[in-house]
């Protein structure tokens, strides 16, 4: 048997032009793995083996025809259910696409196509990506792959999980306040959310349009910048889709002098309510950077206290016009209804789930006449001052690190029942959604204990956490290769 473990985007290259192994083999292999290993995980919905043997065929067929093989040929992807690939389900986990098949590629799709990557499958997450544990799912849970009474987080949380359990090299989520990052965090693997507009929004099931985004989960910061560099660019389809210039690709962090960065961390960061566990992995990663010479700053963010109250206006809002889409009678939810408004009743009612209703009528409430300036303009107002306090701090520093969540992973349903403590965790991560920042969640590792790296006085060499922690690396609009660069050293120095 091949083994899946470790095996990463630049690890699967180097086998495959190696002749370690053929891309049709390891494919294969997945899908023996993925059929035993997801009754306990749950992560996909669908699985897609004929068209990935095939695509993985070609791969083959072109290599020993002495093609040059792009970095992502072959390459086991599992993509989130609501990014759209041609002819494949794409539900977003939620009833009223369940027998949705989608009728084009997404341009991350397309150009991840173009580069020969390999679909496994479409992976669950939180009903129309609302939700911070993947229980919002209408159709299956998903569970921690370091603790299978824990969730994995969400909304990607189905794609963390995929990669978490060694079931997919590498995977696509999306992040609107925190559901690449969050996940990842809790699945102790690497989650990139792109600067707003970096990547392609078209072919994706909008939530919030203004602060959703396509980013990698995977398992090393170089794996990430890998796919960051194909599924990224202006596209025609996509008007708010930038044209930023990053150059050929993104600097090698060989070539930087990562060292000479300086990193601030906002003291609204490090409040209490933080568990010990985050604190103590954060803390640990701050020292490792610190043992090797990066500079650090205390500094102040001081409207993030209002961020999670902007975004659940902000987003709502967004979310009452997206879904208005959801008639009943596109997206082939079939129904028996005499009168317009019996399909609407029945499908609506029927079709959303509980969490999604309830950020409907939010949305619709915070738009409504005489609510709107009260609401939605204010938000709006205090979603500027946010995006200024980064604007600030950005003149004094490089890069924010911070926590990712927290918490921890927590237990399955103990936050189900109280939507407010589920939102609380995405504080960390919303004002960067707000902001339209790049950030990524990267899992505290341990240095190796060698006299040539001697600790800091209150360095815990280990300690060894039993569940993953994460910290996050927040970056200048379109910097995304500071935060990848430092992320990539630290994964070189740490085990
Ligand atoms: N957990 C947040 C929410 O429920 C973020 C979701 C997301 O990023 N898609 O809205």
């Amino acid at each position: 048997m091949l083994t899946l473990h470790g095996l990463t985007i630049k690890r699967f290259h180097d086998g495959l032009l190696n002749k370690e192994f053929s891309a049709f083999e390891i494919t294969k292999e997945f899908f023996d793995y993925i059929q035993d290993k997801d009754k306990e995980i749950g992560a996909y919905l669908s699985l897609h083996k004929d068209e990935a043997l095939s695509e993985a065929s070609k791969v083959d067929v072109a290599f020993a025809e002495g093609e040059n093989l792009p970095a992502l040929a072959g390459v086991p992807l599992a993509i989130k259910d609501n990014i759209l690939i041609e002819g494949l389900p794409a539900t977003a986990a939620s009833k009223m696409l369940k027998n949705y098949k989608a009728a084009y590629d997404a341009t991350v799709i397309s150009k991840l196509k173009s580069t020969q990557a390999v679909f496994l499958g479409k992976t669950n997450m939180d009903e129309f990506a609302m939700g911070s544990s993947t229980e919002n799912s209408a159709f299956q849970k998903t569970k921690n792959p370091h603790d299978l009474e824990r969730v994995p987080g969400g909304s990607s949380g189905g794609s963390a999980a995929a990669v978490a359990a060694h079931m997919a090299i590498a995977a696509l989520g999306t992040d609107t306040g925190g559901s690449i990052r969050e996940p990842a965090s809790f699945c102790g693997v690497v989650g990139l959310k792109p600067t707003y507009g970096a990547v392609s929004r078209y072919g994706a099931i909008a939530m919030a349009s203004s602060l959703d985004q396509i980013g990698p989960i995977t398992k090393t910061v170089e794996d990430a910048a890998i796919l960051f560099d194909i599924i990224r660019g202006k596209d025609d389809f996509d008007a708010t889709s930038a044209d930023h210039d990053y150059g050929e690709k993104l600097p090698d962090p060989e070539l930087r002098d990562i060292k000479k960065l300086t990193i601030g961390l906002p003291k609204e960061y490090f409040i209490g309510g933080l568990a010990k566990e985050v604190q103590d992995g954060v803390s640990h990663a701050i020292n490792s950077l610190k043992s090797l010479g990066l500079n650090f700053k205390e500094i102040s963010l001081p409207h993030t206290k209002y961020a999670l109250s902007a975004y659940y206006i902000i987003m709502p809002a967004e979310v009452s016009s997206n879904l208005a889409r959801y008639d009943g009678i596109r997206y082939s939810r079939n129904v028996n209804s005499k009168t317009l408004s019996e399909i609407y009743f029945k499908n609506k009612g029927q079709g959303f789930g509980e969490e999604v209703r309830r950020r409907i009528m939010l949305g619709a409430y915070v738009l409504s006449s005489g609510y709107y300036d009260a609401y939605y303009a204010k938000a709006q107002k205090v979603r500027r001052l946010i995006k200024e306090d980064f604007d600030n701090v950005f003149n004094e520093v490089d890069v924010i690190l911070g926590p990712v969540t927290p918490t921890p992973a927590f237990k399955i349903g103990e936050k189900t029942k109280d939507p407010l403590s589920m939102y609380l965790s995405d504080i960390f991560t919303i004002p960067v959604n707000l902001a339209g920042l790049p950030a990524i969640s990267i899992p505290v590792r341990t240095i190796p204990h060698t006299p040539k790296r001697a600790s800091p006085s209150g360095f815990s060499p280990d300690p060894k956490p039993s569940l993953p922690i994460g910290f996050q690396l927040i970056g200048r609009p379109f910097h995304e290769a500071d935060i990848l660069g430092i992320g990539q050293y630290y994964e070189r120095i740490t085990t």
